[in-house]
C-alpha cells in the first residue's frame, strides 16, 4: 500500500522544493518543536511524518497542479490561446492564436509561462494583486479541468494526501457546471422563496442532483482503478476517505446562487458522500459583497426545510487592501463590509464552520463574536499560504492567535494547494515558522479536524481511533 501514485510523482518533487513561490519573509534559521530545535528542512521532514487528520477546505479545482492540467490538456486535444494562456477546446488550427497543448508539452519556455499564469509559482506583486493572480488562473486552466477529469482530480488529491498522512479530505466541486444555475433562471427571482423552490423542485432539481450522484459513481471509479485500489500495488490513497461539499458560486444572479444553495441542501439527502455545502468565488467580488446578506437570508429560510443538513461557509476572507480601485472609486467602504460577513454567516447562515475568518477582529464586537464562536464550537478553517498570497495577510497580522486564545476550534487547510504550489506539510510549517503554534497546539487542531468533519458518526469514529494510534507512533519517532 506505500506504492506512489505515478501521476503524482511530479508534484510530490515540486512540493518538497517548494516549487518556486515567494515566501512570505526568511523564516527563523531554527525553530523549537517537540523538544528539538530544528531547522527548516528538518522541521519539514518532521512535519511531513506528523498525522494530519483532515484537510477541510480544499477547493478540487484549485487544488491539482498545473503540470497535471498541461497533461490531461495534451490528451484530451485541448488547445492554448498564447497571448492569454487560456485552455479553450479544439480544434486548435483554425486559429492562429492558439497552439494544440501537446505543443506546451514539447516547448519547456511555453510550458514554463503556461505553468506560471496557471498558478501562483512566478507572481510578480509589482505588477497585479495576489488575489487578481490568483482568481484569474481558474478560468484559465478551467477547460483542462473538465467534469472529465473529475476521477483524476480526486486520485491526484488522494494520492497527496495520503503522502502526507492526511486520512480525510472534503472536496469542494459543482461538477454539474450550470446545469442547476439554469434551472434558477427559468425559476425567475422572487422573495418568496418556497415558492421558489416549489418551482425549482417542480423542474426536476432531483434528478440533477441524481446526474451529480452518478458522476461521483464514475469519479470515484476511476479513481480507484488510476490507484490500483485492490491491488497489491494498491497507493495509499486507497485509504483516504473523500467526501463531497458542493459548491454555490455567489458571484452569480440570486437566482441562479438560490437553486444551487436548495441543491446544496437536498442532495446531502440524495448521495451521502456530499456532506454539506459552502459558498465559493471571491467574497471581495461586486456581487458577492452586494447580494451577501440576501445569501444568507436564502441559506436561513430554507435551513427550517433541512435542519440537519451541514454547512461551512467562506466569510472573512477579506483584508482593507484586496477591494479594486474601481470598488473604492465606487465608494465602497472597506471598513463596512469588513464588520458583519462573519457573524451573518454564523447567526443567519448557520454555519457550522468558517472557512478563513481572517477579518475577525474587524467585526462589530469581535470579543462577542469570538465569544460566540467558542460556546457554539464552530470551526474556523485556516488556511495560511492562501491568505498570505491572496490577502497578504502573515504572521502577527494572521488572527489565529486571537481564535486560539478565545478557544474558537481551528484547523489547517490547504484551499487550494495546487494554484498555491503548497500542501498540508507546508501549512503545518508554517504554523510552526511562522505562527510559532507548538506540538501540542498542532494536536489539538488536526484532533478537530476530524471531530469538526462532516462525514457520518462511523466513519468519523474509525478515522479518530486510526488517529490516535497514528499519533502514538509519531511521537515515539519524533517527540522527546
Ligand atoms: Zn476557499
Amino acid at each position: 500500500m506505500q506504492r506512489t501514485y505515478a501521476g503524482t510523482l511530479l508534484v510530490a518533487a515540486l512540493v518538497g522544493c517548494n516549487a518556486g513561490v515567494r515566501t512570505s519573509g526568511a523564516p527563523a534559521t531554527t525553530v523549537s518543536f517537540g523538544g528539538a530545535t530544528l531547522d527548516h528542512e528538518q522541521l519539514r521532514r518532521v512535519l511531513a511524518d506528523m498525522p494530519k487528520g483532515g484537510d477541510l477546505h480544499n477547493h478540487m479545482s484549485g487544488s491539482v497542479y498545473a503540470e497535471s492540467y498541461v497533461r490531461w490538456a495534451a490528451e484530451d486535444g485541448v488547445c492554448i490561446v498564447r497571448a492569454t494562456a487560456t485552455s479553450v477546446r479544439g480544434p486548435c488550427a483554425q486559429m492562429s492564436d492558439r497552439v494544440p497543448a501537446t505543443q506546451v508539452l514539447a516547448d519547456s519556455a511555453l510550458q514554463r509561462d503556461i505553468i506560471d499564469a496557471w498558478s501562483m509559482r512566478a507572481w510578480n506583486p509589482a505588477r497585479e494583486s495576489g488575489a487578481d493572480h490568483f482568481f484569474a488562473t481558474f478560468a484559465k486552466f478551467s477547460v483542462a479541468a473538465s467534469g472529465a477529469r473529475f476521477g483524476d482530480m480526486v486520485a491526484e488529491d488522494a494520492s497527496r494526501a495520503a503522502a502526507q498522512h492526511v486520512s480525510y479530505l472534503e472536496l469542494m466541486a459543482n461538477p454539474e457546471g450550470s446545469s442547476i444555475s439554469r434551472l434558477g433562471t427559468r425559476a425567475g427571482m422572487s422573495t418568496d422563496f418556497a415558492a421558489m423552490r416549489a418551482r425549482i423542485d417542480g423542474m426536476g432539481l432531483h434528478d440533477s442532483l441524481v446526474a451529480i450522484s452518478r458522476m461521483i459513481d464514475r469519479a470515484e471509479a476511476r479513481e480507484r482503478e488510476l490507484l490500483r485500489c485492490g491491488t497489491p500495488q494498491a497507493d495509499a490513497g486507497c485509504t483516504v476517505v473523500v467526501r463531497y461539499l458542493y459548491q454555490v458560486i455567489r458571484s452569480r444572479p440570486p437566482e441562479q446562487v438560490f437553486a444551487q444553495i436548495l441543491a446544496g441542501y437536498e442532495i446531502q439527502a440524495v448521495d451521502p458522500r456530499v456532506v454539506g455545502f459552502n459558498l465559493v468565488a471571491p467574497e471581495h467580488g461586486d456581487v458577492a459583497v452586494r447580494d451577501f446578506s440576501l445569501h444568507m437570508s436564502m441559506i436561513d429560510k430554507l435551513h427550517g426545510d433541512f435542519p440537519t443538513a451541514h454547512i461551512t461557509l467562506h466569510a472573512g476572507e477579506l483584508a482593507v487592501g484586496v477591494f479594486s480601485a474601481e470598488q473604492l472609486a465606487s465608494g465602497l467602504d472597506p471598513a463596512a463590509v469588513l464588520r458583519s460577513h462573519i457573524r451573518q454567516s454564523v447567526e443567519a447562515g448557520h454555519a457550522e464552520r468558517i472557512g478563513h475568518g481572517v477579518d475577525v477582529l474587524g467585526e462589530e464586537d469581535s470579543a462577542g463574536l469570538l465569544r460566540e464562536m467558542a460556546q457554539r464550537h464552530i470551526l474556523v478553517e485556516i488556511a495560511l499560504t492562501s491568505n498570505d498570497l491572496i490577502l497578504g495577510v502573515r504572521g502577527a497580522q494572521h488572527p489565529l492567535h486571537a481564535y486560539l486564545a478565545a478557544g474558537v476550534p481551528v484547523a489547517l487547510a490547504t484551499d487550494d494547494p495546487g494554484v498555491s504550489r503548497s500542501d498540508m506539510t507546508q501549512e503545518f510549517v508554517k504554523a510552526v515558522e511562522e505562527q510559532q503554534l507548538d506540538y501540542p497546539t498542532l494536536k489539538r487542531m488536526v484532533r478537530s479536524s476530524l471531530e469538526h468533519a462532516f462525514a457520518e458518526p462511523a466513519v468519523k469514529a474509525r478515522l479518530q481511533a486510526q488517529l490516535e494510534a497514528d499519533l502514538i507512533r509519531f511521537e515515539r519517532d519524533h517527540i522527546r
